[in-house]
């Protein structure tokens, strides 16, 4: 292909809402235009390496026996009604405005609802399962603060894979293939990924893992011990309960007039102690009743774990006249002295001695609380996020780490089939749910991702498996017959043996060219230019390595071709 053939807009523009790398290198290499906030234009060489990011994906898909059908990106509102999803997906959920035509019309921001319904029209038998079905589809959410590019927007390239069993072992074995297919093609791609234990989400089921890659451009935080025998997203990371410090002597309980300081800071500050010698009380509503979690004052309540150790499907946080009508105090004073209701406690809490917390009266606290003494210790659970020098299950210590999700198994079990009855007849003539598991990979995430692992302050370092062209022939004289030849010869020959060449025939000076091959990032380079070329000799360069290698034409193409393959191999992709 030559460069003044194919469209690539080098753009000098940094955006001005670029926050990561990935970024403004996407928008500056011509890969990407925005088109609206979270929607943006795949320009010809980004959409090349789309487009090779979803045939691995596809390929891989198929290797493990998925099937690929297509589904619309428009959904019945009905559908997401039958599964209670309209209300738990909330503003996520993008509405067409209603019309004759297309009343109660959603755009998917994930196709559960209609795979299922597939499944239950044409699935009746255990003979027609186990079957896993997949599609590579555009997704539309309505995220809230569409940026990082194309990390998160509200449109977006999804493959989604939906297996449906015959019972949990066969969604294990169907889970266990969608797990090795994704750490294929994620080295395939070349990315860097780890797979950590997940929350589920809105999405629901019990045992879920994400692919994460970690980058600073992440927005979310990976925890895991030094030696990786322990990974987990910080939404989901286990804590090992503290050791009791022990304390001298138990002092008694004091109120301590606290006017107008409610916040843990303000309280700390007040009564000269550190934040961690608080007791936070968290006050949720689960379904109109109150449950309350306690924590250290320098610990946060992780929503999810309070959820499961208690045993509800949905908490959120109460609002100011549950916590007043149980408390008989204004927001900022409740306390867990005296109070008649659930209460689960973070293991940190067990072991504090002599701290303060509120007194259930508006402007006042209690100073010398001892848990176990003047509360009772009835549930004790990890109901807090980890936090620096906290420590794994296992007791080595932890690591935060920032990443982005580029993938996320889960196994949602007969949550969606029992909604939506979607059931089969078993071997003995009995109507069972199926066993259902699902398999997402953001597309346009692993680009993405793959540029946040491999770049320079020069521009963009692809993986050969992604790379939009194999390798660019620079015309240094394009005026020059002999050059020019040259570089069409090399050009024609490395594509007749199925190698993707860029040829930058522009008229213009070597410096330019230099600093947009660096930028687009094409794995090798090969320099043809005047002075060389009358020694008989032209350069082979690749883009991670300062190394230039003068040889012949014919010898140049067959060290080129001979770099493709083995990058390719590298990356299983030959
Ligand atoms: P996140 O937690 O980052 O919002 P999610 O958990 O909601 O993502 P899933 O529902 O698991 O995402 O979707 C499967 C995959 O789709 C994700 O692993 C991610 O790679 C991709 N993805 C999700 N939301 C977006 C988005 N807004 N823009 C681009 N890719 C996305
Ligand atoms: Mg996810």
């Amino acid at each position: 292909m030559r460069w003044t053939e194919f469209f690539i807009p080098t753009s000098k523009e940094i955006p001005t809402d670029a926050v990561v790398p990935s970024h403004t290198l996407m928008i500056r290499a011509g890969l990407i235009r925005q088109l609206v906030a979270g929607a943006y234009t795949y320009l010809p060489l980004g959409y090349r390496v789309l487009r090779k990011a979803e045939q691995i994906v596809r390929e891989e898909m198929n290797r493990a026996g998925a099937i690929e059908l297509h589904m619309p990106a428009m959904q019945p509102v009905e559908l997401w009604k039958e599964t209670g999803r309209l209300k738990t997906m909330g503003d996520t959920l993008i509405h067409l405005p209603d019309q004759d035509w297309r009343s109660g019309t959603v755009l998917g921001p994930t196709h559960e609802e209609v795979i299922t319904d597939i499944v239950r029209a044409f699935v009746s038998s255990y003979k027609q399962l186990p079957i896993n079905l997949y599609q590579i589809q555009t997704k539309f959410r309505d995220e809230k603060r569409p940026k990082s590019g194309v990390l998160r927007t509200r449109e977006f390239l999804m493959k989604d894979a939906y297996s449906f069993d015959v019972d949990l072992d066969g969604l294990n074995a169907s889970y266990d293939k969608m797990y090795a297919a994704y750490c294929r093609i994620y080295e395939r791609c070349g990315l860097p990924y780890v797979s950590v234990e997940a929350d589920s989400g809105a999405i629901g089921g019990d045992v879920s893992h994400e692919f994460m890659v970690a980058t600073d451009a992440g927005e979310d935080i990976l925890v895991k011990t030094a030696d990786a025998s322990y990974a987990a997203n910080v939404e989901r990371a286990e804590v090992a309960p503290l050791p009791d410090p022990g304390c001298d002597g138990q002092h008694p309980l004091e109120e301590v007039h606290t006017p107008s300081l409610s916040t843990i800071e303000q309280v700390s500050k007040f009564l000269k102690c550190a934040p961690c010698d608080l007791i936070k009380t968290m006050i949720f509503d689960v379904g109109g009743e109150p449950l309350v979690g306690l924590v250290r004052g320098d610990h946060e309540v992780n929503e999810a774990k309070l959820r499961k150790a208690a045993g509800v499907s949905s908490l959120a946080p109460a609002g100011p006249e549950m916590i007043e009508k149980l408390t008989g105090a204004g927001v900022g004073f409740a306390g867990p002295v005296g109070l008649d209701v659930r209460m689960i406690a973070d293991h940190a809490v067990a072991v504090m001695h002599n701290v303060a917390t509120g007194a259930n009266k508006t402007d006042y606290h209690i100073t010398g609380v001892n848990p176990g003494r003047d509360f009772e210790l009835k549930e004790v659970a990890d109901i807090r996020y980890a936090v620096e020098g906290d420590r794994a299950p296992g007791g080595q210590a932890l690591e935060f780490e920032k990443c982005i999700e580029v993938g996320h198994v889960f196994k949602l079990g007969t949550k969606y089939s029992d909604a939506m009855k979607a059931t089969f007849l078993d071997q003995d003539g009995k109507s069972r749910p199926c066993v259902m598991g699902c398999y997402g990979i953001g597309i346009n995430r692993i680009i993405a991702a793959a540029i946040e692992s491999h770049h320079d302050d020069a521009g963009i370092i692809w993986p050969m498996s992604v790379a939009p062209f194999h390798v660019l022939v620079c015309c240094l004289d394009i005026k020059n017959d002999e050059v020019s030849r040259a570089c069409r010869e090399i050009h024609d020959t490395l594509e007749s043996h199925g190698v993707e060449v860029l040829l930058d025939d522009r008229e213009i000076r070597p410096g330019p060219k230099f600093k947009d091959a660096d930028l687009i990032g094409i794995p090798i380079r090969i320099t043809v230019g005047q002075r060389s070329l009358k020694d008989g000799l032209v350069e082979v360069k690749n883009r991670d390595s300062d190394d230039v290698q003068k040889l012949p034409p014919d010898k140049a193409i067959e060290e080129v071709h001979r770099r493709v393959r083995d990058a390719l191999a590298n990356l299983h992709c030959e």
